[in-house]
């Protein structure tokens, strides 16, 4: 087994309590960590909570000394790093490689950004008067933390929040806790205890002490939109600042100028990558209807080409579902779809020659419309529904058409629609031909019920900071505004 990571000690959990975790591509044990309990989770709050008082007054500097040393220790364990996250998430090993060559980016760019942060300096309403605007950390911030990409997500919310002076405790999934324990021993060894913690543990036995608590005045929560929810109305009743990065439904316009081939391409990327578990997944396409049946064939043609298998070997293009809850998930919108219409081109089902592991095949759907399951709630599998339309107005209305708005794409280069689309699309990120690849200077996050949050950029480190303005009058002496006004 492996313990969690509180105060700077391994530690099982107080009841004894474990939780297996699976290799997604073979349905075997990979190993197993303590189910935290809520006394764990008393324990990792009061020890970040009481590291917070010192860690607040390390400078801005030595910070981003620390972080740049995270960095540097994780591109010396990189191979190591990918393999184990590789076995436990499941998707493609060059993902993996991505996800950890983002992390090391991400630690980069908030080390360099906390060296130049500045407040501000105000005029002031009276001559001897000094305003100031200063920001300050606000103490033990809950980083909980969904399956898909363990470390990225991770690292969005840890890095910026250690660069503005907090302390994390991290809750990961239950299902890919592995990585993120080995980094606290390769990478984050040098952090004095308590500033970074690891709760494992089922989320319904440690998740309400964790927004509960009054030591924690921050939630930065990523995954669905559901336990988003739970957390916001829990967090409310102390008037806590939550970060709520939620679920999605991308749509997927193609333009009347766009050129099919291509079009297919960017698509199978944007909705089968991590076997379409990406809260920015493509779960909506959208096509001219004079172009559909050349763009479905393309379409049908390149996805044959993918190879299926575990995510260790290099040949896999797809990997595994993470766990078979989520492919159950797939089945139920395709049967719905099915039942209300809709036909299946390809895939739909679950691969007969692969008999281990939770895999689905790629399935590309038509005559879906905004009636069914699969047009309206997140999927999030390898299911690519698509549907027609005959004006670039009814395209963009469709896309709105949705609870949720963390991203949509389009492929076109005629300047009017580009300009139209992201102008009028309701969602977070807008990708003009080339989908989902992020910046770390771009701030991501969702609109509508994807979220109240952004991500990476200078947004992303303000949001882990608290807003004080200093009202400072050199003249002690009685003002005239005083009482009395007589
Ligand atoms: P999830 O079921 O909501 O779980 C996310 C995290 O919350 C896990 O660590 C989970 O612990 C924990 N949790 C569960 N119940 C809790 C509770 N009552 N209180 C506090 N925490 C609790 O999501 P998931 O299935 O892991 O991830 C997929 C979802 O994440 C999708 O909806 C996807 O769109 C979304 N997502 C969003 C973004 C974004 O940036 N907007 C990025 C990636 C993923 P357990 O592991 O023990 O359940």
């Amino acid at each position: 087994m492996k313990p969690m990571y509180i105060n700077g000690e391994w530690l099982t959990s107080t009841d004894g309590q474990t939780i297996d975790v699976f290799n997604p591509a073979t349905e075997t044990v990979l190993d197993s960590v303590p189910n935290g309990s809520a006394e764990d989770a008393v324990k990792a709050i009061e020890a970040a909570h009481h590291a917070f008082q010192e860690w607040r007054w390390v400078t801005a500097l030595e910070r981003a000394e620390m972080l740049q040393q995270a960095s540097t220790k994780l591109r010396q364990h990189f191979d190591e790093v990918v393999k184990l996250l590789t076995l436990e998430q499941g998707k493609a090993i060059s993902e993996n490689e991505e996800e950890t060559e983002w992390v090391i980016g991400t630690l980069d760019y908030y080390a360099g950004l906390v060296r130049n942060y500045r407040g501000r300096v105000l005029p002031p309403a009276e001559r001897s008067q000094f305003n100031f605007i200063i920001k300050e950390p606000y103490g033990v911030c809950a980083c909980i933390i969904p399956f898909n990409y363990p470390l990225l997500l991770m690292i969005w919310k840890v890095a910026p929040a250690l660069a503005a002076g907090n302390t994390v405790i991290i809750k990961p999934s239950d299902q890919t806790p592995l990585t993120t324990l080995r980094l606290m021993e390769l990478v984050f060894d040098h952090f004095p205890p308590g500033v970074v913690n690891v709760l494992t543990g089922q989320g319904d036995r440690v998740g309400d002490v964790l927004v509960e608590h009054p030591q924690v005045p921050l939630i930065a929560f990523t995954g669905s939109t559901a336990i988003g929810q739970r957390i916001g109305a829990l967090a409310a009743k102390r008037v806590k600042r939550t970060h709520l990065e939620l679920g999605g439904k991308d749509p997927f316009v193609i333009a009347p100028d766009a050129d099919v081939e291509s079009a297919a391409e960017a698509i199978a990327y944007s909705a089968l990558l991590n076997a379409g578990q990406v809260c920015t997944s493509t779960e909506r396409i959208y096509v001219p209807h004079d172009k559909a049946e050349a763009f479905t064939g393309a379409l049908s043609d390149f996805v044959a080409t993918l190879r299926l298998g575990p995510g260790i070997e290099r040949t896999t293009d797809i990997g595994p579902m993470s766990a078979p809850g989520y492919r159950e998930k797939v089945i139920n919108h395709i049967q719905d779809a099915k039942s209300k219409g809709a036909k299946i081109l390809k895939g739909g089902t679950i691969p007969p020659n692969i008999d281990q592991g939770w895999f689905f095949n790629p399935t590309i759907m038509v005559n879906v419309d905004h009636s069914m399951l699969c047009m309206r709630q997140e999927t999030f599998g390898p299911l690519i529904p698509i549907m027609t339309y005959r004006t670039f107005d009814e395209a963009i209305a469709l896309c709105n058409d949705s609870d949720y708005g963390l991203g949509a794409c389009l492929r076109s280069n005629d300047a009017r629609l580009v300009k139209r689309f992201f102008e009028e699309v309701q969602a977070g990120t807008i990708w003009i031909n080339d989908p989902l690849t992020d910046n770390y200077g771009g701030p991501f996050g969702g609109f509508k019920m994807s979220g109240n949050a952004r991500e990476l950029g200078e947004e992303g480190l303000e949001s882990f900071l608290e807003t004080k303005h200093v009202h400072w009058d050199f003249d002690d002496t009685v003002k005239d505004y005083w009482y009395p006004y007589t």
